[in-house]
């Protein structure tokens, strides 16, 4: 099949009969249709035609080494610098299209299989069954352009114990059994966004698992179909509300919509389980088989694309209300100009200095990534909260598109001109920096990218414990030693 098109995207969405619960309804309807998830299975049906377009088709795919239909470039696995670039560019194009806005773009965990698929010799140390379990199912995504979500984090119940210990281990996902070819999965996740877009389901590794054997029922990694029978997601309530693109510019084309996992004895075939048991392993499952990198290369690329877009709107909106020359104002704009640069230099670094991995897959290299996503979650917080004190009233003097046709049409010509727009340019203008800033769609935004890649909290932690600082408290040491 290969690389599909948006249409082939949503038609299998419509035939697939996943369980989703949102706002006390079960739903019946096909995926697509539903208010919910019409706007974004449309925003992501684009990207499928992205894929297609001729003059992107040679950075939006390649040729499938086994098939040789063309496929995703995200699959691809890279063995040169101008490979890294290719698979750069294809995810900036998809990055682009929502300005950053998508966080669960198939990209993000094509780079993972990828890289999972490589490290072979990694997983047959556990058993050569989960080596080829892998390479198999990373191929199957590929070849068919499957879209994948996870899920990583045990429910939030009581993060004093570990997830075995939550209500007597009666609350997160666990192996209640196993039969003759599977095993059975009981218990819950938080939280798979776009789970009930996607077509796969990878339950992959949580955070640090103790290596007790009370923790053994917990450590595995598998991926279900979204449909599988006994899976359920519990959705929140759906911040595309059904708005036009001027009066929702964001949340009416990106709301991504989050969902608990529910795992109501769901069978795993063994041919789909990439490891069970082995939580030392299961620990080490990102950074061991630089799958980790390959996702913060399309992290990275993805947030440079929201900073651009960030920096746009923010100059907009100055150039618009006439505020650019205060002192104050500059100094909020050097700040993103020199988040870009920054951004850009750390992935810059990352690619010069990229090399094989041990898989003899080309890496980047993982301590400006690191470093980048370590950074990002908190710088993320001041773009909305500049756009809040630059636009100020601005942010909330908002009437909607039907007020431009309506009784109101001449006050918004005359009291909502700008410097340099008209009444109506500049309600869509400021309609957007507050869909950026201050609607609830803006507002998961801001808690999104602050727990992206997990708790910054403990990502700093990780950092400090991992980074090789021996060399700089060596050169102190030999300078308190200098006699000169
Ligand atoms: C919008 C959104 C979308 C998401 N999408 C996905 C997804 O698609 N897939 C997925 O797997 N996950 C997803 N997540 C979950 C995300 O991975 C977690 O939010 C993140 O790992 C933090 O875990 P938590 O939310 O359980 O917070 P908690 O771990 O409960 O932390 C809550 C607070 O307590 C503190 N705390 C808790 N435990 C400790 C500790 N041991 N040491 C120090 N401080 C502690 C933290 O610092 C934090 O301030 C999503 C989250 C959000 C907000």
């Amino acid at each position: 099949m290969g690389a599909r098109t948006g249409k082939e995207y949503l038609e299998r969405l419509a035939a697939s009969k996943p369980t989703v619960r949102i706002q006390g309804e079960s739903l019946n309807e096909a995926i697509p249709s539903h208010p919910a998830f019409r706007n974004v299975t449309q925003t992501y049906a684009k990207l499928y035609d992205l894929q297609h377009e001729s003059q992107l088709r040679d950075v939006m795919t390649y040729e499938s080494p086994t098939s040789g239909e063309r496929v995703g470039t995200s699959f691809m696995v890279p063995r040169t610098h101008e490979d890294l670039a290719k698979r750069r560019n294809m995810m900036r194009t998809w990055a682009n299209h929502s300005n950053g806005m998508l966080g669960r773009t198939g990209d993000y965990l094509n780079s993972a299989l990828m890289a999972l698929s490589e490290a072979r010799d990694w997983f047959a140390q556990a058993d050569p069954a989960y080596a080829d379990n892998m390479r198999r199912y990373y191929e199957m995504v590929r070849e068919q352009d499957l879209l994948t979500t996870h899920t990583l984090i045990p429910p939030q119940v009581n993060r004093s114990v570990s997830g075995s210990q939550q209500a007597q281990g009666s609350v997160s996902a666990r192996i209640v059994r196993e039969d003759d070819n599977g095993v059975v999965i009981n218990g819950a996740r938080m939280l798979a966004t776009i789970g009930p877009i996607a077509d796969e389901l990878l339950v992959f590794p949580s955070t640090v698992l103790r290596g007790t054997p009370d923790d053994a029922p917990y450590s595995y990694a598998f991926a279900i179909p979204c449909d599988a029978p006994g899976l359920r997601f519990l959705c929140r309530q759906s911040l595309d509300h059904g708005r036009s693109h001027f009066d929702e510019p964001l949340s009416s084309r990106f709301e991504e919509m989050d969902a608990v996992v529910i795992f109501d004895d769901v069978h795993v075939p063994y041919e789909r389980c990439f490891m069970l048991g082995n939580p030392e392993l299961c620990n080490s499952f990102y950074a061991d088989t630089s799958a980790v990198v390959h996702m913060t290369h399309q992290v990275a690329t993805r947030t440079t694309a929201k900073t651009e877009f960030m920096l746009g709107l923010i100059s907009l909106l100055t150039d618009a209300i006439g505020i650019e020359q205060f002192q104050h104002v500059q100094e909020n704009i050097a700040e993103v100009i020199i988040a870009l640069e920054t951004a850009r230099a750390m992935m810059r670094a990352a690619e010069a200095d990229a090399s094989p991995n041990q898989f003899g897959v080309m890496t980047p290299k993982w301590e400006p990534l690191n470093a980048c996503r370590n950074w990002y979650p908190k710088l993320y917080q001041r773009f909305p909260a500049i756009l809040r004190k630059l636009g100020a009233s601005g942010l909330m003097a908002l009437p909607t598109e039907a007020d431009l046709t309506g009784p109101s049409a001449g006050d918004i010509e005359t009291y909502l001109q700008a410097k340099n727009l008209d009444g109506p340019e500049r309600l869509k203008l400021f309609r957007l920096a507050w869909d950026t800033a201050l609607s609830d769609f803006a507002g998961r935004q801001e808690l999104y990218e602050y727990y992206f890649f997990g708790d910054p909290v403990r990502m700093a932690g990780a950092l400090v414990g991992s980074y090789d600082r021996e060399p700089y408290r060596e050169r102190v040491r030999q300078f308190l030693d200098r006699r000169d």
